[in-house]
């Protein structure tokens, strides 16, 4: 067996599908050649099979490990659909025949998880930002004691923007933690739900993240479609239907590597110094000005703009000679932005940083 592998890597800064670690992607390679030294492909054999259940079973135990949430009552699944489907699949299981639901909006992917959950009942929007462009993170608002849940969204991956912390609710809290999950130390067993598309922070796009407290379950008194039932998925040890077996392997090797690395407490602080490096430039960079509002920064996504737009050819021809992918802003922020997903070096943000500053000479 001979596989080349790129020794000259680009400085991936995508939103998503994101950067993964260069480890992941060679096992992942060999697996899809030959697993277990089995002389068959990872993605050719049962999803049945002992090998690819015991993957199965190992990214489940690590998804645990990783967010301390072992015999706390949680249970794992790997879905597909990505996190769009969970915009549905959160109102079908939570949201009682008769109940209501609180939202906070806080970017486009809110939006389209309240759209979702209006399908099924009554909504309540809390608060929004939409009336900045959804640059900040709303504080002031009141969860009534009467909803079943509380919906939030912990990182706005178009925006830039991040929620530091999450309000005490009288019913559950659930939040779609797509473009952050793993990669800080949040206490996790204060959400009853998370969900997240892989492709952002954990593995290739295919599979869907779902970390759900088993009690809050089957209490809504509708009739729930066997595809969209968590009870079923669970039941079933997310094998109801053919599971995304490669999206969910890679997604193992990820966490194993984060755990090899030191686990969330570890890549917290390398995202902190990748976050502050940035963002301190940015700050000090006459040339530049950041589009979220100070406080509510995401560590993640750094969304930023050029004072002056007539630089715009010279900087993007400096990425692009040095390598730089990935760094033009969502179309209705513009500007650019910044992905420091876990996978990203402090080098590669090194790289960056040292091109605006070239830019200010
Ligand atoms: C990308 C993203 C989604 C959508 O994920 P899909 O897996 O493509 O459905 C939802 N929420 C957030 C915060 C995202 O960043």
């Amino acid at each position: 067996m001979h596989l080349n592998f790129i020794t000259m890597r680009k400085h991936n800064f995508t939103a998503g599908p994101c950067i993964l670690p260069q480890q992941v992607l060679k096992q992942a390679s060999e697996a899809v050649l030959n697993f277990n030294n089995d002389n068959l492909s990872l993605i050719e054999v049962s999803h049945r099979s002992a090998p690819i259940v015991a993957v199965m079973e190992k990214a489940r135990a690590l998804v645990l490990e990783l967010l301390d949430l072992e015999n706390k009552g949680y249970s794992v699944l790997f879905l597909q659909g990505g996190a769009s489907l969970e915009f549905l699949m959160t109102p079908y299981n939570l949201l009682k025949t008769n109940g209501k639901a609180a939202y906070l909006d806080t970017g486009t992917w809110s939006s389209k998880a309240i759209k979702e959950a209006k399908l099924l009942g009554e909504v309540e929007v809390v608060a929004s930002s939409k009336d900045k462009n959804y640059n900040y993170i709303p504080k002031k608002y009141t969860i009534g004691n009467d909803v079943d849940y509380f919906h939030c969204t912990s990182n706005n991956t178009i925006y830039g923007t991040q929620l530091k912390s999450f309000p005490k609710t009288e019913g559950l809290l659930v939040c779609d933690m797509s473009s952050d999950i793993f990669s800080r130390r949040l206490d996790f067993s204060q959400f009853d739900l998370i969900y997240a598309g892989a492709q952002k922070n954990m593995g290739p796009a295919g599979t869907t993240l779902v970390v759900i407290k088993e009690d809050v379950l089957g209490n809504t008194g509708r009739q729930i479609p066997s595809m969209l039932d968590y009870q079923i998925h669970i039941a079933k040890d997310s094998m109801f239907n053919t599971p995304s077996v490669f999206a969910v392997y890679v997604s193992m090797l990820t966490l194993q590597w984060l755990k090899d690395l030191g686990g969330i407490d570890a890549i917290d602080k390398i995202n902190q110094a990748k976050a502050d490096l940035l963002y301190n430039e940015i700050d000090s960079n006459p040339l530049f000005e950041g589009a979220a509002v100070k406080e509510d920064r995401s560590n993640m996504n750094a969304t930023f703009l050029l004072t002056d737009e007539r630089l715009k050819e010279k900087f993007d021809k400096l990425c692009k000679e040095a390598g730089i992918v990935g760094i033009n802003g969502h179309r209705s922020v513009g500007g650019y932005r910044a992905s420091m997903y876990n996978a990203l070096s402090l080098e590669s943000v090194e790289v960056l940083v040292n091109i605006m500053k070239e830019l200010n000479k």
